[in-house]
């Protein structure tokens, strides 16, 4: 299957309602199934991809009172759309199914929990290589085009890369590429939890994929593993205390209490995924732009501390750490140099 230019070409100058002539089949209709989709999502290189009913699941219900709970933090944009994040019909009222994918991220780099120098600075895996943004986005809105091209009727649809007001990890759940752990993320029984999602939000009706059963069992490694303890409950995430969000999400200092946990991690967290069963063998990506840009890679908190604001500016162009901003990350890098070699460390 050629993604794109079987549509494009088959459809040139010849319209919509005409019928196509399918070599050995005589006439038929154009078609756009959901195994079509499956096939140019995976062509596109996506390693998964699953379709979801657009309904109103019980588990998108939870969110308002995560919120009421105050384990959002200062991201108020959560406030702001908690009405459109409660039902994928308010997005789209003409929403009949999601299409979810999911991409691994994975890379043969240690995991920061079997990593022993205690001056190495940490930085989630998945801010390692180009933005995910940037990268998903652009292969998704090739997958809807195609699909655009291919559908024998018009129909409504909105992209989404993370960004988007939609509980994505609930719909990715239903569409058979997962289940939400006790770590919240979205764990693949055979891709593990490093995956980045993204979906099709589609007024089109597909025949939609099995949820995916919960295959945590009586396991709790990432509850016990979060230095913050941030994880409350399995399934529960209080953001308040979780380094991630301390360390992108939240603006102006960290809390005091909370910087000695942080320890010498600068961008993220990744320790409640590198203790998780299902991530003890996650295959690795060889995609070029998920590898670790050589100005991260395997790097000590201190040769951090001495780059120049511009230094730091520059790496994180055209990456996912740029949602911190410069000053975020020294501000991280501060913390993480305080953490290292005592209070007595320089601040950046
Ligand atoms: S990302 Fe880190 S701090 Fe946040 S819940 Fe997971 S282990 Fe805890
Ligand atoms: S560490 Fe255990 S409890 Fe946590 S998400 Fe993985 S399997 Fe589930």
């Amino acid at each position: 299957m050629t993604v794109f230019h079987e549509g494009t070409k088959t459809h040139e100058g010849r319209h919509r309602d005409e019928p196509l002539l399918d070599r050995g089949h005589g006439f038929q209709y154009a078609m756009l199934t959901a195994a079509d989709i499956k096939a140019c999502a995976s062509e596109l290189g996506f390693d998964a991809c699953g379709i979801a009913p657009a309904e109103c699941f019980p588990e998108l219900q939870f969110f308002r009172e995560w919120l009421d709970r105050g384990y959002a933090g200062d991201m108020t944009y959560l406030h702001r759309s908690a009405d459109r994040r409660a039902d994928v019909r308010h997005v789209l009222p003409s929403a009949r199914t999601v299409i979810v994918t999911a991409t691994n991220y994975n890379t043969n780099r240690p995991y920061s929990t079997e990593i022993a120098d205690p001056h190495r600075a940490h930085i989630a895996r998945y801010a390692w290589g180009d933005d995910y943004h940037d990268v998903i986005g652009a292969r998704l809105d090739v997958l809807l085009a195609w699909m655009r091209d291919r559908s024998p009727e018009p129909f409504e649809a909105r992209a989404y890369v993370d960004t988007g007001p939609v509980q994505e990890r609930v719909y990715a759940q239903y569409a058979g590429l997962g289940w939400i752990g006790k770590n919240t993320c979205v764990i693949h029984p055979a891709m593990g939890s490093w995956m980045f999602l993204a979906e099709i939000v589609c007024s089109l009706p597909f025949p939609v994929d099995a949820p995916s059963l919960d295959q945590c069992g009586t396991c709790t490694l990432c509850l016990d593993a979060c230095p913050t303890h941030a994880l409350v409950a399995p399934g529960i995430l209080d953001s308040t205390r979780c380094i991630s969000y301390l360390t992108i999400e939240h603006r102006g200092d960290i809390p005091e209490s909370m910087q000695p946990a942080i320890g010498s991690h600068v961008y993220g967290c990744d320790i409640c995924q590198e203790v998780c069963p299902w991530n003890a063998v996650a295959p690795r990506s060889s995609d070029p732009v998920w590898q670790p840009r050589e100005a991260w890679d395997g790097v000590d908190v201190s040769s951090l501390a001495d780059r120049s604001q511009d230094e730091l500016r520059h790496a994180m162009r055209g990456s996912a750490m740029r949602r911190a901003k410069a000053h975020g990350l020294r501000r991280n890098i501060a913390v993480a140099l305080r953490n290292v070699h005592g209070s007595g460390a320089r601040s950046g």
